[in-house]
This record gives structure tokens, C-alpha cells and sequence, in this order.
């Protein structure tokens, strides 16, 4: 199948400057075929009427739970890689820089988004955001607790740590918090459920006397 989402979907190819043509087709931005008859537009992009069928279809077809456990396996490989990556080169270098708590947020969000068939949605955004927060929690667990220590107080920082640890270097840790949050507003944000704006059908004939309605 090909790919339906519309994120990535390119507009349809500029009208060539050097035709002659008065008549430039509208291209459907799924099959790339020229549209005969009449055509939606869906989030301002053109789609023609079996496209946006098949569309709609793969919208709501599959299972929810089936979706949603595949999204949060995916999310949680990325937290557990993102978490250890985190917590590796803080060790490494010393360094804890809090941008890393975004790249997490992004890698877990990207994820989720993948596992979830690109739906978006509340559901999946709590999932993202958790697993970012554990991914940034289990990657402060070195800060926290140096290199010794034992699991139980390993796991205890990793779902407290991104508070704990703003407390424990008050003020400046502020920043390690505000820097938290981004990571996990950014997993948010990318789940988002994704706009869905069908306007049609519109009529070809229509589309071709009208110049301004053509892209
Ligand atoms: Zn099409």
C-alpha cells in the first residue's frame, strides 16, 4: 500500500511555467493520477474519490488494542535505548546535559507515533509522555546515585529522579526540570491527533474555470 500519510505526502507537482496549456490536470497526491470527474480535498491537498476511500478506510480499520500495544512496545525499545543512551553519556562525559531529555521525547514520541500507525490521539500521547518521563528518570539515575548504589534505589530514582533531582541542585536544577518537560511536551505534541479536513467533493470542470481554485 502506499503511503497515506498525509504529513509526508507531497503537494502535487507545479504547474510547468513553459506549458502552453490552459488546462494544467489535478493530480490526486496518493495515486499521482490526474483526477477525472470531481475530487476531495482533504487537509488542503487533493484526493480523488477512490483514494480517499481507501484513506478513510485504512483510518479506521485494524485493531485499537492490537495498535495500541505495538506503540507502546515500539515507545518502550526507544525509552530503554533513549534512557540508557542518557544515562551512558552523562557517565561518559560528567556532562548532564538536559537537551538530550528532548531527543529522548522526540525518539520516544517518534515511536509511539510509528507504533501507533501514525493515529495520534490522548491515549497515545499519555503513553509517549510516560515513557519519555522514565526514559529521562532512568537516564538521571547515574547523577543521582553515582556508581554505587543498589536496583531498588535504581528504580525508585528512575520514576522520581526527574523530580528529585531539580530539588536536590535547587535552583539550577530548574532547568534540568523545565528541560523535562520540553522532552515530554515534545512526545506530546507528536501525538497529537493529526488534522482531518475533507472539503468536497469539487468537480474538475469547476476547478479548470477557475483558476484561483487551481494549486
Ligand atoms: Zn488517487
Amino acid at each position: 500500500m502506499s503511503d497515506l500519510n498525509f504529513d509526508k505526502v507531497e503537494p502535487p507537482p507545479a504547474a510547468d511555467a513553459a506549458s502552453s496549456s490552459p488546462q494544467q490536470p489535478l493530480a490526486c497526491v496518493v495515486c499521482k493520477r490526474a483526477v477525472q470527474g470531481s475530487y476531495f480535498e482533504i487537509n488542503g491537498k487533493i484526493v480523488d474519490a477512490n483514494c480517499k476511500a481507501r484513506v478513510e478506510a485504512s483510518r479506521t480499520s485494524g485493531s485499537p488494542s492490537q495498535r495500541f500495544l505495538v506503540a507502546g512496545a515500539l515507545g518502550l525499545g526507544a525509552a530503554i535505548v533513549g534512557g540508557i543512551g542518557y544515562g551512558a553519556f552523562t557517565l561518559a562525559t560528567g556532562w548532564n546535559i538536559g537537551i538530550i531529555a528532548i531527543a529522548v521525547g522526540w525518539f520516544v514520541g517518534l515511536a509511539v507515533r510509528k507504533g501507533s500507525g501514525m493515529r495520534g490521539g490522548r491515549g497515545y500521547q499519555f503513553l509517549a509522555a510516560a515513557l519519555t518521563y522514565l526514559a529521562v528518570g532512568g537516564g538521571s539515575v547515574p547523577i543521582l546515585m553515582g556508581k554505587d548504589g543498589n536496583l531498588v534505589v535504581a528504580v525508585m530514582f528512575m520514576f522520581v529522579g526527574p523530580i528529585l533531582e531539580p530539588i536536590m541542585s535547587f535552583p539550577s536544577g530548574l532547568i534540568g526540570l523545565a528541560i523535562t518537560f520540553f522532552g515530554i511536551s515534545q512526545a506530546w505534541r507528536m501525538n497529537a491527533t493529526p488534522a482531518w479536513d475533507v472539503k468536497g467533493p469539487f468537480s474538475v470542470a469547476d476547478a479548470a474555470a477557475s483558476p484561483v481554485a487551481a494549486p
